[in-house]
């Protein structure tokens, strides 16, 4: 599995998303408690939270949604923290890493590997043998 070095940008991309859930956590009932943030190719940083419902919904959704909202297309790097998590990061979970995958197949993720340290890798290490579109195979 190739693994990038975090840049500056990237503890930027973290910073973010540690402030939109730190903004947003919710004392009360702790539905909102994960924060993500995705940075496009042109350096365009949208965040979001996750939300709780009958399906609820991940931060790397709601961080995604609010990126193709904007019109954005090309993604780089993408985070999602828990306060209590080490490092603050959380990885994503099989639903998110697929949707990543369809969404932006060359996405870097951020991460904690075995031993606790952050690293940044491609979507597609994180979803070996995945299911794609054949409109998606490259
Ligand atoms: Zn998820």
């Amino acid at each position: 599995m190739k693994q990038y070095e975090l840049t500056n940008q990237d503890y930027e991309l973290i910073d973010r998303a540690k402030e939109i859930i730190e903004t947003n956590f919710d004392t009360k009932t702790y539905i909102y408690t994960v924060g993500s943030a995705i940075r496009s190719k042109s350096g365009e940083v949208f965040t979001g939270i996750n939300c709780d419902g009958i399906h609820g919904s991940c931060a790397e959704f709601i961080s995604m949604g609010a990126a193709r909202a904007a019109g954005v297309r090309e993604f780089d790097t993408i985070v999602a923290v828990y306060k209590n998590a080490p490092n603050c990061l959380l990885p994503p979970c099989g639903n998110c890493r697929q949707m990543l995958l369809e969404y932006s197949p060359h996405i870097k993720v951020i991460l904690n590997n075995e031993s606790q340290k952050m690293i940044k890798v491609e979507i597609q290490d994180l979803l070996p043998l995945a299911y794609v579109h054949n409109d998606q195979m490259e």
